[in-house]
């Protein structure tokens, strides 16, 4: 028995605005995203390696803001955040403000890997993947003209914002996968662009483990997107597994109290994936929409954009 579950941000997603083309082409991507998972998940691979599967397509596809299609920070580069959690053995990897490593969930598993530490940022970081072979890619690897049409609508402004906004259809960023494998272990995996226009040296949730990402065996696995300092001060990701751990909570109590109620009295904006041990999924947003993707126990597959 396996499940996964995957997305690719939460927001503002305005179905007035949304075309059918389109549409069809974030499904593919979420498909893409979730066959790699599952693929691995299926012949008995580990919930670590499938999140990063499923993590690296959705990085690779620029519609998300992730890796390739990342946004643009205020002085117009991509800084980019990545983590990765294993909750068999509580390991975890992270990075932080990368601008040139192709996946930055390939480095943060090469973190939680092939290094002693947990998180590693910037230019140390890039150090650390080139003697790792990390794939490097230049500035015009990771441009796409819509990400830069967003930021060259606020980079004049002190404004910084999810990948979205209510005047135009953009979404949140931020993608991530769960997974519970065959042998009853969980992971979680988040990657990001980060917010547009974002202040240079800005990290939201996403790489810090407890807040964006989460995985515990005992407990449950979380990636989340949303407004990331909201998300940080909320510490998202562990709070539910406490819940589950300390208050005997089931997954969906935990999620519908943190992403219903605590975060919305903070007006923190977005969503989150999660999965326990016993094979139950959530998929709690408390946006407008979040791109989203699981598949259960059985084998039944669900894809999602709006509420
Ligand atoms: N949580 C991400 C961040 O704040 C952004 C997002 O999920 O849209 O960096």
């Amino acid at each position: 028995m396996f499940t996964l579950a995957i997305h690719g941000g939460a927001g503002t997603i305005n179905s007035s605005l949304m075309t059918p083309e389109l549409e069809a082409q974030y499904l593919h991507g979420l498909s893409l995203a979730l066959n790699a998972g599952k693929s691995i998940l299926t012949s008995g691979g580990s919930a670590t390696d499938a999140v990063v599967a499923a993590v690296v397509e959705l990085e690779n596809f620029p519609l998300f803001n992730a890796g390739k299609g990342a946004v643009f920070n205020h002085i117009g580069q991509h800084e980019m955040d990545a983590a990765l959690m294993s909750g068999s053995d509580l390991k975890a990897g992270a990075v932080c403000g990368v601008k040139h490593i192709k996946n930055p969930v390939l480095l943060a598993k090469a973190v939680m890997q092939q290094s002693e530490h947990v998180m590693m940022a910037g230019d140390g970081a890039e150090a650390f993947g080139k003697m790792v072979g990390a794939e490097f890619a230049d500035d015009a690897y990771f441009h796409t003209d819509q990400r830069y049409q967003q930021w060259l609508d606020i980079r004049d402004t002190d404004q910084f914002q999810l990948d979205h906004s209510a005047a135009s259809n953009k979404k949140m960023g931020t993608v991530g996968a769960v997974a519970l494998d065959s042998h009853g272990h969980l992971a979680a995996a988040t990657s990001t662009g980060g917010m547009t226009n974002k202040r240079f040296g800005r990290v939201g949730d996403s790489p810090v483990i407890g807040a964006g990402t989460y995985a515990n065996d005992a407990t449950c696995a979380i990636s989340c997107t949303g407004h990331g300092e909201l998300f940080l001060r909320a510490v998202v990701a562990y709070d539910i597994s406490c819940l589950i751990e300390y208050k005997g909570y089931t997954l969906k109590e935990a999620c519908d109290l943190v992403v219903m109620k605590k975060l919305v009295d903070i007006k923190g904006e977005g969503g989150l994936i999660a999965l326990d041990a016993h094979g139950n999924i959530e998929l709690p947003f408390n946006s407008d929409g979040m791109y989203r993707a699981s598949v259960d126990v059985n084998g039944n597959e669900f894809f999602g954009i709006y509420r």
